[in-house]
């Protein structure tokens, strides 16, 4: 069903079109007339001209503002020769052309003055109006070319069936349940009827809230490729503009056009763009434009009911938690699909999705791939497997290989390696103890993953060196037992430069900030601290995506927060303590795999598991 395009009568646009012309030839003929007429009499310089008059070769001057145009003197019964100069201010002119007896006077007005007149009067209106039509009547037309000016009107582009590189679920993976509820609302968009009859009311709002990169953007066009209906996408930070006012129209203006193509859908990305809490900006006396646009949403979401059309917002975010609570309530956006990180098949899925565009080799094992990459979405596997296509292209095979992918994976886990920078040996040395401190400890740590590399060779921003540890499985959740472990092998690191060089360098700062995060996460997030007790500190529902979000801690009193840091200092202290202990009791082993390490620069695989395997666990 494709949509027929709004534009309008094509008049208007003629109209101006002429007027520009017509005025711009009227510009061009005001700016050079006068040269053209002005060429007429031969131009002499001034100096000549004084001398001519002070020759006495000259009979008669007309002295002009732009221009003094003068006679010589008859010779043989001919009339002179008239010659035109460009005057100066000379004051003494007068005096002169008097003491020479010529005749002088002031030049008449120009000729063609009425015609300059009525130029000036009558182009500037003209043009103004012609460039006022211009615009208006570009800004029409619902998808058509949309103008500088185009302010009040929608920015939607509007997907009809049929296009080229159409989207489907097929491109989609790892995201079931997500999947499942959006093929319902397919349904109800394709046979509305097989609801409306039992006396369903058709959801009207569906947000999809996950972290960045999930394909909450990918799964609405696919939603837009199945459905076989209009399909509105707009991104909520086109509504927000610098003039207050214009957001709320667009919303209005979108509702308007959608309401035309009913059914069909309309796709709000990034809504936190506008859909931010009414009360959280309140800091600066809130934001009136962002406010107005919001109200204007829910305005036009509670409309569009009563006039039974079925449009369907759907809605994105990964800001679930700013969200302000109206645009919560039933009746708006009251379903809500989570679109969360892949597990280990649905990695598998989305990786070989991604890969049916290069080349595979045949000792590629996607599954091993997603094995290996817990926590990736899907924005990061599609990005690895072209990175994984890079690295076979600079290798100049013909295909990617296995070992592209692994390089691949590092590089998105530690970053890029750097080979350019050269740490000198004393440096090198203590980057080989550290490595080797977080592996011996990670070892011996459930929860933590087993530890796959060791490398000296620094890579990404601020590593120097880095121990890679690969989950064996997926883990959704951790004990305390585990995240105390993680605790302990990032001290490890620096616990390692501790013993074996009495000091501690700058390098363990990133090691610790983690550990610190994480211990306090503990204490305030996971209620993990007997003192302080099975209590949420921390503000929000940051809990929901584990991970990188800002601590900001509930107003607690201050005897609460002093508890709070002791206790992480203590649950630090501890792991510290632990992992210093571990490094003391295999002393020997550190020596001997840090030597080892200095030489061959990285050790990995099954080499690195059995040097590994001799570890001895604390004997209390
Ligand atoms: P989001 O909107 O959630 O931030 P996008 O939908 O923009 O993420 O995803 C970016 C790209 O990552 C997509 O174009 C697609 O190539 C890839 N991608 C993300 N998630 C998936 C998935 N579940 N299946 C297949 N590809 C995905
Ligand atoms: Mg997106
Ligand atoms: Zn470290």
């Amino acid at each position: 069903m494709p949509i027929k395009e709004q534009s309008r009568p094509p008049r208007p646009r003629l109209i101006a079109n002429i007027l520009l012309a017509v005025s711009g030839l009227f510009l061009l003929v005001n700016l050079f007339l006068p040269n053209l007429f002005g060429s007429q009499t031969p131009g002499v310089p001034y100096s000549l001209f004084i001398h001519q008059v002070q020759e006495g070769e000259v009979s008669r001057v007309s002295v002009g503002q732009n221009e003094i145009r003068y006679q010589i003197k008859a010779e043989n019964g001919q009339p002179g020769p008239i010659f035109a100069t460009t005057p100066i201010f000379d004051l003494e002119l007068p005096k002169l052309l008097e003491e020479k007896g010529v005749e002088f006077a002031a030049a008449p007005p120009p000729k063609n003055s009425w015609f300059t007149t009525l130029l000036g009067w009558v182009i500037p209106p003209l043009i103004f109006v012609a460039i006022w039509q211009f615009f208006i009547s570009r800004s029409g037309g619902g998808g058509g070319p949309q103008g500088v000016l185009s302010i009040g009107k929608s920015k939607a582009k509007v997907y009809v069936e049929g296009e080229s590189a159409k989207i489907t679920f097929k491109d989609v993976a790892g995201v079931e349940e997500a999947k499942t509820e959006l093929v319902e609302i397919v349904d109800f968009l394709k046979t509305p009827a097989r609801f409306t009859d039992i006396g369903a009311r058709i959801p009207k709002g569906v947000l999809l809230v996950g972290p960045p990169g999930t394909g909450k953007t990918l799964l609405a066009k696919a939603v837009a490729g199945e459905a076989g209906v209009p399909f509105f996408s707009i991104s909520g930070s086109e509504f927000v503009e610098l003039f207050v006012g214009v957001g709320s129209s667009r919303v209005r203006d979108l509702f308007e056009q959608a309401k035309k193509q009913a059914p069909c859908i309309i796709f709000i990305d990034e809504l936190d763009a506008i859909g931010k809490s009414r009360s959280s900006n309140g800091f600066y006396g809130g934001n009136d434009e962002r406010e107005q646009t919001l109200n204007q949403l829910l305005t036009e979401m509670d409309g569009f009911a009563a006039g039974g059309a079925t449009v369907i917002v759907l809605a994105a975010t990964n800001r679930p938690e700013t969200l302000d609570p109206a645009l919560l309530r039933p009746g708006r956006f009251d379903r809500q699909v989570l679109v969360d990180r892949p597990d280990l098949s649905g990695r598998e899925e989305i990786l070989k999705i991604h890969s049916q565009k290069v080349k595979l080799g045949t000792d590629v094992d996607l599954k091993a791939i997603a094995t290996r990459t817990p926590g990736f979405a899907g924005a990061d596997l599609a990005n690895l497997v072209n990175e994984a296509a890079l690295l076979a292209a600079r290798n100049r095979r013909e295909t990617i290989a296995q070992e592209d992918f692994a390089e691949a994976v590092e590089r998105v886990v530690a970053g890029l390696e750097k080979k350019s920078r050269v740490l000198n040996e004393v440096e090198k040395k203590i980057v080989a103890y550290h490595e080797v401190g977080h592996a011996l400890v990670g070892s011996l740590m459930s929860g933590s993953g087993r530890v796959e590399k060791i490398s000296i060779i620094p890579r990404g921003m601020a590593a120097l060196g880095y121990t890679l540890q690969l989950p064996t499985e997926d883990r959704f959740l951790m004990n305390e037992t585990e995240l105390r472990g993680q605790i302990a092998t990032l001290l490890g690191g620096r616990s390692a430069e501790e013993i074996v060089f009495g000091s501690i360098t700058t390098g363990a700062a990133n090691d610790l900030q983690r550990a610190t995060d994480l211990a306090e996460r503990m204490v305030t997030t996971y209620g993990m601290s007997k003192v302080l007790g099975p209590l949420a500190y921390q503000q929000g529902q940051q809990a929901m995506f584990l991970g990188n979000a800002p601590n900001p801690r509930r107003n607690v009193s201050e005897d609460t927060a002093k508890a709070i840091d002791s206790e992480v200092k203590e649950i630090v202290d501890v792991a510290h303590e632990q992992a210093l202990a571990i490094l003391r009791q295999n002393r020997d082993l550190l020596e001997a795999i840090a030597t080892q390490l200095l030489e061959t620069e990285v050790i990995e695989g099954e080499k690195l598991h059995s040097l590994l395997s001799q570890v001895q666990a604390l004997t209390v």
